[in-house]
């Protein structure tokens, strides 16, 4: 008969050697699909809460995976990010973008909002991929980085935001209002643009407390000039109210879910004034 302290190393050593196995091999899934071009660009517009126009888009990431069939982003995206992979993701996402610029209207300052995980803004890498993809291309769109926090705040290089500033580019802190987002950020960065959780847009007119926090995030930004986006607006009544209260932008179901890149100029001819 086996000693129980034997089989209790047995056992721990196999759970480590199958935490071992699955890691390479969504590594290599990840980097296998990156190779294979199962990674699809979708964007969802962005809407001009008084003139009703499209006044950017944000850039959404999908896994067509022919193995486990489409796969979200919610699940791949922090699997990438705890085993390394977000940078080379994101590389991805900005040369696609680049590429598939003509599709997009070039008037004034329309934005293109890209999600950049914090964890790409260390070591100076994020910007070396900007110079040598974004800004290269010369584009004529306002580039708009998107923050989430998740938990990697203590791995910020917060030098690269001056720089990034500097450069003209956006930033806009993610998720506002939930736990991934702390005000601290407010001051950290000093961003152009919040974007409202839909979890605070879904509370207007059905949940007392969020909502207040929602107005109370619209009158926080409003004080310190920074541009709102709202998240989420599924409904005719969340539009006005959030645009009463002098939301600018709004995204959400009512407009537009998101659509391939490719499905975008038809959209925006079909869906202009
Ligand atoms: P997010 O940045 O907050 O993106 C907005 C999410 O809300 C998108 O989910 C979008 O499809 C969804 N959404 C838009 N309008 C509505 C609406 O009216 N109602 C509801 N219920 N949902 C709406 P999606 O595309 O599944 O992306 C989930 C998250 O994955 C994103 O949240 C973002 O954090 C992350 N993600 C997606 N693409 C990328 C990427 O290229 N890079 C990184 N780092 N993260 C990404
Ligand atoms: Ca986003
Ligand atoms: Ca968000
Ligand atoms: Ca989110």
């Amino acid at each position: 008969q086996l000693p129980l302290a034997v089989i209790f190393t047995m056992l721990v050593g196999y759970i480590a050697w199958l935490a071992t196995a699955s890691r390479m091999s969504f590594t290599r899934e990840i980097n296998y699909g990156l190779a294979a071009g199962e990674f699809e660009l979708f964007c969802q517009p962005l809407i001009d809460a008084k003139k009703q126009d499209c006044v950017g888009v944000e850039i959404l990431l999908r896994w067509n995976n022919p193995r486990q069939g489409w796969i979200a982003p919610d699940i791949f995206i922090p699997l990438a990010e705890e085993h390394n992979l977000i940078v080379p993701l994101t590389r991805y996402v900005l040369i696609e973008t680049v590429s598939h610029l003509a599709m997009f209207p070039t008037a004034s300052g329309f934005h293109i909002g890209i999600n950049v995980a914090a964890k790409h803004f260390r070591d100076g890498v994020l910007l070396h991929d900007l110079n040598s993809v974004w800004f290269s291309a010369e584009p004529a769109q306002q580039l708009v980085i998107e923050l989430t926090e998740r938990d990697t705040l203590l791995e910020m290089d917060y030098n690269i935001v001056e720089a990034l500033h500097q450069k003209g580019v956006k930033l806009a802190i993610d998720d506002f209002g939930t736990g991934n987002s702390s005000l601290s950020w407010l001051e950290k960065l000093n961003p152009e643009v919040l974007k409202i959780d839909k979890s605070f847009t879904a509370a207007i007119g059905t949940d007392a407390v969020n909502s207040t926090v929602t107005d109370i995030i619209i009158a926080l930004a409003q004080r310190l000039n920074i541009e709102l986006v709202a998240e989420g607006v599924e409904t005719c009544d969340q539009a006005k109210h959030l645009r009463l209260h002098g939301v600018e932008i709004l995204q959400g179901f009512l407009y537009a879910r998101p659509m391939p890149l490719r499905d975008f100029p038809q959209w925006l001819a079909e869906s202009s004034p």
